[in-house]
C-alpha cells in the first residue's frame, strides 16, 4: 500500500527534524576537527555524507576553547563517541608567527593586550602577552597533529572511552595519510626503497624487476 511509504518518509523526517529532542546522534557517532581550509573537503577525505558527522572547523583544525566546548557537548550529550582530528599539508597556519602576525595587527592599531576574544563572553580575558600563543600558528603539520589528538585525549570534558585519532590531508596529493608516515619518503630514491646491494658496487635492482 502506498500509505506505507508516504508514512515510512514522513516518520525518517521527523526523526531527521527531531533528532535532537529525540537523543538520536549522528549516523556514524563521530566529531571531526579539521582546518578550515577551502582544499580540505573533510566529508570526501573521510567518505562520509550528509548527517554522518559532527564537524567542527577552525584555523589550522586545532583545539582551542571552541574546539573544547563542541567536543564536550557532542560527547559527553549527543552520543558521539569517535574523534578524527585533520590537519593538513601547506596550511595557512605555518606561513608566519603567531608574533608576526600580532606585530601586524598593532601597527593597525589594535590593542591585542585588550581585544575582546569573546564579544559575547566578556568575563573570557587573554592575560597580557598572551595574543600571539592564542593565534596557534605552527611549524609542522605532523607535529601538531600529534598534538591535537594527545591535548583532546587529556581533556577531562571528553570521556576516557571516545576513540580519537588524527591524520593528515595531503593536499598535493588529496589524500589522507597518518602523521609521520609520508608515502612520498618511500618512493623517490633507492635509499629509501632500501635496495639491496652487493659490497662496494652501485646499487642494482632486484633480479625479479630486471627480467621483466
Ligand atoms: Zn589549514
Amino acid at each position: 500500500m502506498l500509505h506505507q511509504q508516504v508514512d515510512q518518509k514522513i516518520s525518517e523526517k521527523e526523526a531527521w527534524a527531531l533528532r535532537r529532542q529525540l537523543g538520536i546522534p549522528n549516523n556514524k557517532r563521530l566529531w571531526v576537527l579539521a582546518c578550515m581550509d577551502e582544499r580540505l573537503p573533510v566529508e570526501k577525505a573521510l567518505g562520509i555524507g550528509e548527517g554522518d558527522a559532527h564537524i567542527f572547523r577552525n584555523a589550522g583544525g586545532l583545539v582551542t576553547d571552541d574546539a573544547i566546548r563542541s567536543a564536550m557537548l557532542t560527547t559527553q550529550f549527543f552520543g558521539t563517541k569517535e574523534i578524527i582530528v585533520i590537519n593538513h599539508t601547506e596550511c595557512g597556519m605555518m606561513t608566519a608567527s603567531g608574533d608576526f602576525l600580532s606585530e601586524v595587527l598593532r601597527n593597525q592599531g589594535i590593542d591585542v593586550d585588550q581585544v575582546s576574544v569573546d564579544p559575547a563572553l566578556p568575563e573570557l580575558k587573554l592575560p597580557k602577552g598572551v595574543f600571539s600563543k592564542w593565534i596557534k600558528t605552527f611549524t609542522d603539520v605532523d607535529e601538531i597533529c600529534t598534538q591535537q589528538v594527545e591535548l583532546l585525549r587529556n581533556s577531562a570534558l571528553i570521556p576516557q572511552d571516545v576513540v580519537i585519532h588524527g591524520y593528515i590531508w595531503e593536499v598535493e596529493s588529496m589524500s589522507l595519510r597518518r602523521p609521520y608516515k609520508r608515502l612520498s619518503d618511500q618512493v623517490n630514491t633507492a635509499s629509501a626503497m632500501k635496495t639491496k646491494t652487493t659490497k662496494h658496487t652501485e646499487p642494482i635492482l632486484e633480479i625479479g624487476s630486471l627480467i621483466e
